[in-house]
């Protein structure tokens, strides 16, 4: 195929802004073409030569790309800067600077669609030393050969700006169109959710027609697009949504990910399709460790944990592993992650996207076997709004966001790609965010497990309830330490040690040692939240319940100015929540 055919094309399609009319021009070409070019028109007309999903990325950077022109058409350099300066697309420049050139290339051969990808490929594929004088030759390579309009589409795609406004529904359409009829768009569509590469889905169904797409699989190391839950704003909707009965699973606060995993590789990717794997190893060799089997993809949010205390970090705690390529190994001890898993769509050698959640999730229970750093999601099969409700909060004191209601129905596939009442969210209401530090009483411990063993792993902190003088628990404080604090805290408060909770100590937990109320510690916490397990303001706000502090961090102050009664009161504390409250929308 000419290259020229595949220009006049997009210049068809630049014309019209109507989708309707640029789904019959693509839906002709795709007619017309032989199936070995399907894949490449569809990747190049989106602006791409791979799947998203490939680590091949064009955008070269604007400097190198006018470098190229300027060797490659003998074109004055201050005047392509100015006209670029003007018209601030390549494409155009481009177009018009050889539209100007005089015309010296006398052994010129026509642009074929195949030399133009595999040069694009090249370009894409080229790193390290001597990088930029191979991608400006194969660059200038076909430029020497192109017409003016073929440059300036080689001008937009090498420098990353396609911008057709051909979005993946109108190919897709297209492709229906083309092969099949406008009625079996939900097939093509499926095939491109279960493997994310239109490309693929378009070769298919030129060459093998709809029964060839229909026995497209899920596949590993073709990320399937994600399944996305709706929302209700109360337990009884989701019920009565759901048939009466659902699984409740926490919503954890964390990054997606889908694990593929194979004899040879273990490959995440993002909610996005991003692949994830080089910022998680260590996530892709826990899992690694965890499956006991030969392939599978799993889906799971991972979270940032504090190793010690084996809690939940707020998530911005993650973010500090994205987009890392140096420091990594100090990013991956700082920033310790852990996965909880939710699914699995796939295990050796047989696709579960369309078996019911009770299939896959024991398809997942069976295959892993859980570990410091994998495990599943929380989950609890539930029928009564109560118990919803107090599960929600126990995911909330967990540092989740709230819960996630899956359907336990025969139809409780995973749908790829789209957002359904299949899964339903249902996050916390109410959020109060603390911006001022308090200062609390330290009136138990928990002993620390693995790094922080013979050292305490947390504190049992309480505000002090003035009218009743007591004091109430509000959280567990195990960040913000640093090694010497902590090594220093149980010399620091033996001398209040008691076998049993203070007689002021109003705890619904048991700690594992108490204090007479006396050391003071000033905290900050992420907000306040509802909590069933903590007694601080208890029924004040909710019955039966009482105020926590989320993701709470010593400041690294002890407040040795202050008696334990002068400590925040519980009264403070609920005021604080009361002005802080905001009703979150979704
Ligand atoms: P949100 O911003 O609420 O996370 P979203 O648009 O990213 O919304 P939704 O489908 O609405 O995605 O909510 C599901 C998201 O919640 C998933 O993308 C996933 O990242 C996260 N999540 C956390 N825990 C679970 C779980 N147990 N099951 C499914 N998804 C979970």
């Amino acid at each position: 195929m000419q290259y020229q055919d595949l220009v006049k094309v997009y210049e068809a399609l630049e014309s019209t802004a109507s989708r309707l009319e640029m789904t019959q021009i693509l839906a002709s070409l795709f007619r017309s073409t032989d199936c070995s070019h399907i894949k490449k028109i569809v990747y190049m007309t989106q602006g791409g030569i791979v799947p998203d999903f490939f680590p091949e990325k064009l955008g070269l950077a604007d400097k190198l790309y006018l470098r190229t022109l300027v060797a490659a058409t003998g074109g004055n350099e201050a005047s392509i800067r100015d006209l670029w300066a003007r018209e601030g697309d390549p494409g155009t420049v481009t177009q018009k600077v050889f539209e100007n050139k005089k015309q010296t290339t006398l052994f010129s051969q026509p642009l074929t669609l195949d030399r133009v990808y595999d040069a694009l490929l090249k370009i894409a594929r080229a790193e390290g030393s001597g990088s930029q004088e191979l991608k400006m030759r194969l660059l200038a390579d076909i430029l020497h050969d192109a017409k003016p309009n073929e440059a300036k589409y080689i001008a937009r795609i090498v420098t990353g700006r396609m911008r057709l406004g051909v979005a993946s529904q109108t190919v897709i359409d297209s492709l229906a169109q083309a092969f099949a009829t406008k009625a079996d768009k939900p097939e093509v569509e499926r095939a491109f959710n279960i493997t994310s590469d239109l490309g693929l889905v378009g070769e298919t169904l030129c060459k093998k027609g709809l029964e060839g797409l229909r026995e497209m699989r899920v596949r590993v190391g073709n990320p399937i697009r994600a399944m996305l839950a709706e929302r209700l704003p109360s337990p009884e909707e989701i019920l009565e949504r759901m048939g009466g009965r659902a699984m409740f699973e926490y919503k954890y606060d964390g990054l997606r990910v889908q694990a593929h995993i194979s004899k040879d590789a273990v490959r995440l990717y993002s909610r996005r399709l991003e692949d994830l794997t080089n910022q998680f190893p260590d996530v892709a060799k826990a899992l690694r460790e965890a499956f006991e089997g030969e392939s599978a993809i799993f889906e799971g949010e991972c979270v940032p944990v504090d190793i010690d205390t084996g809690e939940m970090l707020p998530f911005q705690e993650v973010s500090h592993r994205r987009g890392r390529k140096h420091e990594l190994t100090e990013a991956i001890e700082g920033y310790p992650v852990r996965v909880q898993l939710f699914d699995c769509l796939y295990l050796d050698g047989e696709d579960l996207t369309l078996r019911p959640l009770p299939d896959r999730r024991s398809a997942l229970t069976r295959s892993v076997s859980i570990t410091d750093r994998v495990r599943f999601s929380e989950a609890r099969v539930l029928d009564d709004p109560a118990k919803v409700q107090g599960f929600f909060q126990e995911a909330l004191q967990a540092g989740c966001e709230g819960v996630m209601a899956k359907s336990l129905n025969d139809d409780s596939v995973y749908r790829a790609g789209s957002r359904g009442y299949l899964w339903i969210k249902y996050k916390k209401e109410y959020r109060s965010e603390m911006n001022d530090t308090v200062d609390l009483v330290a009136v138990g411990a928990f002993h620390g497990r693995g790094k922080r063993g013979g050292v305490y792993g947390a504190l049992l902190m309480a505000t002090y309830n003035s009218e009743e003088d007591r004091f109430e628990t509000v959280c567990k404080l195990g960040s913000g330490f640093d090694d010497a604090t902590l090594a220093a805290l149980p010399e620091k408060l033996d001398p209040y040690r008691l076998p049993k909770a203070h007689g002021t100590v109003e705890s619904k937990m048991e700690a594992d040692v108490w204090f007479t109320p006396t050391v003071v510690l000033e905290v900050l916490g992420a907000e306040i939240s509802i909590s069933p397990i903590h007694t601080c303001g208890h029924g004040k706000i909710r019955e039966a319940s009482g105020l926590a502090i989320r993701f709470p961090r010593f400041t690294g102050a002890f407040r040795d100015d202050k008696k334990p009664r002068d400590a925040t009161t519980t009264q403070e504390l609920v005021d604080m929540y009361k002005k802080q409250l905001k009703r979150i929308e979704g």
